[in-house]
């Protein structure tokens, strides 16, 4: 897919390509491009799965003051001591990693007891394990049926790992590049369903209990499937459990959101999660944002950059990213790199240039390799570092994870002849057969140099 990058080894520097993880909604199998009206309506609508009011609930979504009122509300622990048994069992979980009640060994065993009626610790399925050559490990993870959601950690981004992480199944906001925007329906993930993706890597890479130094997850981006900022209730609970102190302990300058650009809600990201910032401009004009990204229509370029300007904390230290999808003959001139460049005037800024990643049906195509390494030197004259690193996991289609149709599957058997001629290192799964999603295919985008 991004043979230009592979192919042209001795270009490549150290752009760096952080594969995003994506979402297999097998929920909508048909996959229609919604109408707008559907889109419009279906931001707003939260169709996480409501748990039974009986069913267990699953603290490790919790926040520390939500899981202090439930252990209240559960009946099971005494008003006064709430706060005491939240600490505690907040370090079981969210520094040891537990997942049985029973190992919370200064609780009392009769209290620890009590606990598996009310809520539950339990982590979600991993149906799918791979492991790339190159260190990059894909999980499908199924978060309830027909939900599953693909999170992809890439070593050597950022301090030392990157995990990329959904924020939604689907998007209702029908970028025409991405094959993301052409799902019908969105269902927000919930909280524990985000800190899920993060447990989950963890478990995978032994980092329990939180380790002090040496961590091979460092950073974590919000880039997979999903417009974050329509669910930013849930990212921004997810977010103050990822970064707590006394857990997972994640850096929020390492914790970095991508948005195509939700203006109203820029500044509660800032407020609420103090994370970076990365805004999907791809454009620099408001007639072609209008096409590439639609909601431009909405929040035109200049109220974006307004927007931006104000988001909370912006320095040298904490510059915004801007993401600039390579669409050949589409945006990939060089006049547009300088008007690129005088767009970011005054804003403390990164750009990554992202080679289009194309699927069955789009019309785009990605810019040629010397295109690129034309537009990235214009940039780089003006001071923006456009580093260039080769793409990562593809022998085992690090950035997939991609929506089901029958068109794909039928390609997809070809890939699977093709994957078995090259296997990659580690494959482990555990689904049968009929559920083998090895089929995903290796079209979904990789997101390039998110983290620092
Ligand atoms: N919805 C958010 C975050 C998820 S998309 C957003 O749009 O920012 C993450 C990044 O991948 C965005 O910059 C998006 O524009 C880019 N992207 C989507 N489809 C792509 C493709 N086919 N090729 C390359 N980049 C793509
Ligand atoms: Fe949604 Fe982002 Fe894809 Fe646009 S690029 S359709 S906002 S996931």
């Amino acid at each position: 897919m991004f043979a230009p990058v592979m192919d042209q080894p001795s270009i490549a520097t150290d752009w760096t390509f952080a594969a995003t993880s994506y979402i297999s909604a097998t929920l909508f199998p048909d996959n229609p491009t919604p109408s707008p009206k559907a889109a419009s309506l279906a931001h707003t609508l939260d169709l996480s799965s409501k748990p039974a009011d009986t069913a267990p609930v699953n603290i490790t979504g919790l926040t520390r003051d939500e899981l202090t009122q439930a252990l209240i509300d559960s009946g099971v622990v005494e008003p006064r001591k709430a706060n005491m048994r939240m600490q505690q069992m907040w370090r079981w979980m969210h520094h040891y990693g537990v997942t049985d009640f029973d190992l919370m060994t200064d609780i009392a065993k009769d209290q620890r007891a009590l606990f598996p009626e009310k809520f539950t610790l339990s982590r979600p399925e991993i149906v799918e394990r791979q492991i790339s050559r190159d260190g990059t490990r894909k999980y499908l993870i199924r978060m309830a049926p027909g939900i599953e959601v693909e999170t992809v950690y890439i070593p050597d981004v950022g301090r030392a790992g990157a995990l990329c992480v959904s924020s939604q199944v689907g998007c209702t906001l029908n970028c025409t590049f991405c094959h993301t925007g052409t799902q019908k329906l969105v269902r927000n993930l919930t909280t524990a369903e985000i800190v899920a993706q993060v447990q989950v890597a963890r478990d995978d890479l032994g980092e329990w209990p939180s380790p002090k130094e040496d961590r091979r997850l460092s950073n974590i981006v919000f880039m997979g499937m999903g417009e974050p900022l329509y669910n930013l209730d849930h990212v921004a609970n997810a977010i103050e459990i990822i970064s707590d102190n006394e857990g997972i302990a994640l850096s929020r300058r390492r914790i970095t959101v991508s948005t195509s650009g939700v203006v109203p809600e820029l500044a509660n990201l800032g407020n609420r999660t103090a994370a970076m910032l990365a805004i999907s401009l791809h454009a620099t004009n408001d007639a072609l944002r209008d096409v590439l990204v639609p909601l431009n229509k909405k929040y035109p370029i200049a109220e974006l950059m307004d927007a931006i300007r104000a988001y909370p904390q912006l320095s040298n230290a904490r510059r915004v990213t801007f993401e600039y999808v390579m669409l050949k003959g589409v945006n990939d001139s060089p006049a547009e790199a300088r008007a690129l460049i005088n767009l970011l005037k005054g804003i403390p800024a990164k750009i990554n240039l992202i080679p289009f990643n194309p699927w069955p049906g789009t019309d785009y195509q990605c810019s040629d390799w010397k295109t690129i390494e034309a537009f990235a030197a214009i940039l780089n004259r003006a001071g923006y570092a456009s580093p260039i690193r080769t793409p990562r996991g593809r022998d085992i289609l690090a950035a997939c994870g991609q929506l089901k149709s029958e068109s794909e599957k039928k390609r997809a058997s070809t890939l699977r002849r093709e994957q078995k001629a090259t296997p990659a290192e580690t494959v482990e799964t555990a689904s049968n057969e009929d559920n083998d999603h090895s089929e995903s295919l290796p079209f979904a985008h990789l997101a390039a140099g998110m983290v620092s």
